[in-house]
C-alpha cells in the first residue's frame, strides 16, 4: 500500500516537474523578453555614451583634444544619446499600449464573469444563486 502511494506520488510528481516541458511556449513571454533585450541594450548604450561624454570632456579639459575634435565627438555622443533617448520613448509608448491591452484583458474578463453569472440559475424557491451541475437548492434543499 505505502509502495502503491509512494508510486503514486512520484508519478504525480514527474508530471508537474515534467509538463512545462511539453507545454506551448506562450507567444507573449517572447515579446516581453525581446523588449526587455531591447530596454537593457538601449539603457546599456545610453550609460556607455554617457560615460564616454564625461571622458572626452575630462580629455578636452586636459587639454588632449583639439576644439574641432571634441566637438566633433561630442556632436556624434549627443546625436547617437538623443536617438537613443526617442528609442527609450517609443518603448515607454510601447508600455502604454501593453497597459492598453491590460485593461483590455480586464474588460473582457470581466464581461465574461457577468455572462457566466447571467447563466448561473437562481433557486425558484428561495432566489439563491444555485451552483451549475447541483440537482437541489443548497440554502433550502429545493429541488430544481
Ligand atoms: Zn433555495
Amino acid at each position: 500500500m505505502i509502495f502503491l502511494a509512494g508510486t503514486i506520488l512520484t508519478a504525480f510528481t514527474a508530471i508537474y516537474v515534467l509538463m512545462p516541458l511539453f507545454k506551448e511556449p506562450k507567444g507573449n513571454l517572447d515579446v516581453e523578453l525581446l523588449a526587455e533585450t531591447e530596454l537593457d541594450r538601449l539603457l546599456n548604450r545610453k550609460a556607455v555614451i554617457y560615460s564616454n561624454l564625461k571622458d572626452l570632456e575630462f580629455e578636452y579639459k586636459m587639454g588632449r583634444l583639439g576644439d574641432a575634435d571634441f566637438h566633433r565627438l561630442e556632436g556624434g555622443f549627443k546625436a547617437e544619446a538623443a536617438e537613443i533617448l526617442a528609442k527609450l520613448d517609443q518603448l515607454g509608448v510601447e508600455q502604454h499600449l501593453d497597459d492598453g491591452i491590460e485593461q483590455a484583458i480586464a474588460v473582457r474578463r470581466t464581461k465574461l464573469t457577468s455572462g457566466q453569472k447571467a447563466v448561473q440559475k437562481t433557486c425558484s424557491s428561495c432566489g439563491a444563486e444555485v451552483i451549475p451541475g447541483k440537482q437541489f437548492c443548497a440554502d433550502c434543499g429545493h429541488r430544481l
